[in-house]
């Protein structure tokens, strides 16, 4: 039975929080920024992409600091990033207070953060609106209002959990050495057309697929791809991953690749990383047909033909 890696969950306290420190250090100049964004730049487009640079923002340096700082586990630096985010949020209510009222008319600026008087800004913003839609005469208040506040919330919130969530459960850790592990992309590529067998086997273990497989040219639009994660420090933590690729190119000439990954990190040996890696990445691609098989694209002259 192959053994996969999993995280070890673990969360250095140290690296916690400076993880933490950090976050809510970028919600608090995130929020700022983004609040007065907003009030001096009143399109609705570009709200929505500031908004979600603001969550993704928080959700990056949290995600920074969690590799950073050495931490095995997907859930605290999730509740990190969703914790910043909320703090994010509150500060971005306090800033857009401010930004609107100007700070010269604000004798004591912490005034605006604290929660009752932001409450009454909330339920005066709700009942009467702060901006209007182009071609509305109306201000937007109301259900609507709130409607848009809370996909606000709910964006803000998706970029600064969900980032931090997904960096940390990419990443191999080796406990040995204490860091983080490297991956060798693309050491091999395989047919597209033994996909579930060879899932199936790696999956299992057994690798002897990797080795007999043909390699296809680098070229194929769809292929198995191999990737070894290995650890630079002691080369005893070795695994092999296995993703379906398919590289194709849309209406406007962009170039997409789809991948889906079919065995995830199986921990293999340091004898079998080192052959893998010996064999070729490619296939050489299928030569020309030799110039004596092409057909000749005009017909030979004809030859005089002697009468006798
Ligand atoms: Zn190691």
């Amino acid at each position: 039975m192959s053994q996969r890696y999993q995280l070890s969950g673990s969360a250095p306290i140290f690296g916690v929080t400076l993880m933490f420190l950090f976050g809510l250090v970028t919600a608090a100049i995130g929020s700022v920024i983004y609040s007065y964004m907003m009030h001096w730049i009143p399109i609705v487009q570009l709200n929505f992409i500031l908004t979600a640079c603001f969550g993704a923002a928080i959700g990056g340096v949290v995600a920074w600091r969690a590799t950073a700082g050495h931490i095995r586990s997907r859930l605290v630096p999730a509740i990190t990033g969703l914790l910043c985010g909320v703090a994010g949020m509150y500060l971005a209510w306090g800033t857009c207070l401010l930004a609107r009222a100007g700070l010269d008319n604000v004798p004591d600026l912490t005034l605006a953060f604290r929660p009752d008087v932001l409450l009454g800004y909330m339920g005066h913003v709700y009942e009467h609106g702060a901006w209007r839609l182009k071609n509305h005469a109306d201000p937007v208040s109301g259900v609507p209002l709130a409607i848009l506040w809370g996909l606000e919330f709910l964006v803000v919130l998706a970029g600064s959990t969900l980032i931090p969530w997904h960096a940390v459960a990419d990443k191999t850790y080796c406990e040995d050495c204490r860091q983080w592990c490297e991956t060798d992309s693309d050491i091999a590529r395989l047919p597209i057309e033994s996909q579930e067998s060879v899932a199936e086997d790696v999956n299992a273990g057994n690798l002897r697929p990797l080795y007999d497989l043909p390699r296809v040219p680098e070229e194929t639009p769809e292929f198995l791809r191999v990737n070894l994660v290995h650890c630079a420090g002691c080369s005893e933590n070795n695994y092999v991953t296995l993703n379906r690729v398919s590289v194709s190119v849309d209406d406007k000439g962009e170039v997409k690749v789809d991948s889906k990954t079919l065995a995830d990190r199986v921990l293999i040996s340091r004898s079998d990383a080192d052959r893998l890696r010996a064999l070729p990445a490619y296939g050489t691609p299928p030569s020309p047909p030799p110039l004596a098989d092409v057909a000749p694209e005009t017909d030979p002259p004809a030859e005089d033909v002697e009468t006798t």
